[in-house]
């Protein structure tokens, strides 16, 4: 059952006045009304609703607060990401491994004070849903977040080809989707990558989240190394495994593709594929025929870190995949702010409007996150949290979307309960 953020007491309902509204499920507005109470809207309004107290943002736009459907929260105490643009992505991985080893030995901080750290950042950008990947088991306890005002999906992150280690690794996932997260939080599994996976285990773990109804997020073709391996296990990523003693020849068979991976994450009642750079049309076409569920999340900062060829996300759109927006992590992104993502792809991508780019950066990802009946727009029912972008000037647009992505603004969270 969903709490009230606000908690038992009912409260007076509240009307926000913005100089533009984007509900996002229906076309902006000038002027407009949004009222809440109890931590949910309850209408939104042309004309001053009959209440006591309305907060005039006469300098903002407010959006629904936004989504970010890929992060690993682990990382952000970095203060710039590993390695340096366009280095190649094995030497890469090799790096972050090497960084979570000597993370692990000195233990200069906590996981928990880490993940807290991100969130907060995420927070303070306007972000209110995260799709979560968890290598370590967060929160360690219902309560360790506090009052946080929105929910994260927890993926269980699940890596390793060993079979002597398969069944730890089973689990390790069966006790996550077992265990207890806060309200409204959800649980589900992310087998890492096909080059750390085996095809047999995803199919596995697929099967496990389909019992539960719980999602299951995993990158796939993130790079052209990994299709690679996957065709015959050769290259970077065989080098790499043999480096790291994690070659397991049996996990392996050669002769597979991505979209042998998709097939297994389309056992799963719903799928995010990360990134997906790389896949071919077949593959998109496969996504395509489930769009309803499987989901792709782009994280434009990161693509552009490696400086990879152009993201098929304009022929996902035209092929009514839902597309999601992720910052991934500080090890990839110099920092959480989902809102400057979105607002790269719009500069990158003239071709995808600013308002299919809100739709992305809100709507698609508490859909393919399986939030939507609460998230992603502003809607009678729909929680009453905001992303707010101050205006510096009164400036116009024939596109009142332009503006969101061509101000100068920052995005940051906004709840009405809390507004002095
Ligand atoms: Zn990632």
């Amino acid at each position: 059952m969903e709490t009230t953020p606000a908690g038992p007491r009912r409260q007076e309902p509240i009307a926000v006045r913005a100089r533009y509204v984007f509900p996002v499920s229906s076309e902006p507005i000038e002027g407009a009304y949004v009222v809440v109470r109890d931590g949910r809207i309850v209408d939104v309004c042309t004309t001053r609703p009959g209440v006591d107290r309305v907060i005039d943002l006469d300098d903002s736009l407010l959006l629904p607060a936004l989504v970010n459907g890929h992060a690993h929260l682990e990382f952000s105490d970095r203060t710039e990401p590993i390695g340096c643009p366009r280095m190649p992505f094995v030497d890469w991985i090799r790096a972050v491994v090497g960084e979570r080893r000597s993370h692990d030995r000195s233990g200069r901080s906590s996981a928990h004070a880490i993940r807290i750290r991100g969130l907060a950042e995420c927070r303070a950008s306007g972000t209110a849903v995260i799709g979560e990947i968890a290598t370590r088991p967060w929160p360690e306890s219902a309560d360790e977040c506090g009052d946080d005002p929105a929910p994260i999906v927890v993926f269980r992150e699940i890596l390793g080809a060993d079979p002597a280690a398969i069944g730890a690794l089973r689990s390790v996932a069966a006790d996550h989707l077992a265990g207890r997260l806060p309200a409204d939080w959800i649980a589900g599994l992310s087998p890492h990558a096909p080059y750390t996976v085996g095809l047999s285990l995803v199919e596995d773990l697929c099967r496990m989240a389909a019992t539960r109804n719980a999602p299951v997020a995993m990158h796939i073709a993130e790079s052209p190394e990994e299709g690679m391996f996957l065709r015959d296990r050769s290259g970077p990523f065989r080098t790499l495994l043999e480096e790291l003693g994690a070659w397991h020849p049996e996990a392996w068979r050669g002769g597979i593709r991505a979209i042998d991976y998709l097939r297994a994450l389309a056992i799963a009642d719903r799928a995010l594929v990360i990134h997906g750079n790389f896949l071919e049309r077949d593959e998109i076409e496969f996504i395509s025929e489930r769009r309803d569920r499987i989901s792709v999340v782009h994280c434009p900062r990161t693509h552009a870190f490696f400086g990879w060829s152009a993201h098929p996300v304009r022929a996902m759109h035209a092929r009514g995949i839902r597309v999601a927006l992720g910052t991934d992590s500080r090890a990839s992104n110099p920092d959480l702010s989902l809102f400057a993502d979105a607002r790269r792809l719009v500069h990158r991508c003239p071709d995808l409007s600013p308002k299919v780019v809100l739709r992305m950066a809100t709507l698609h990802g508490a859909e393919a996150l399986g939030r939507g009946s609460r998230w992603g727009s502003i809607e009678r029912g729909k929680r009453a949290l905001f992303a707010r972008i101050r205006m510096s000037e009164r400036h116009r647009a024939a596109d009142p979307h332009a503006l969101i992505w061509e101000s100068e603004g920052a995005a940051s969270l906004f709840d009405p309960s809390r507004a002095t």
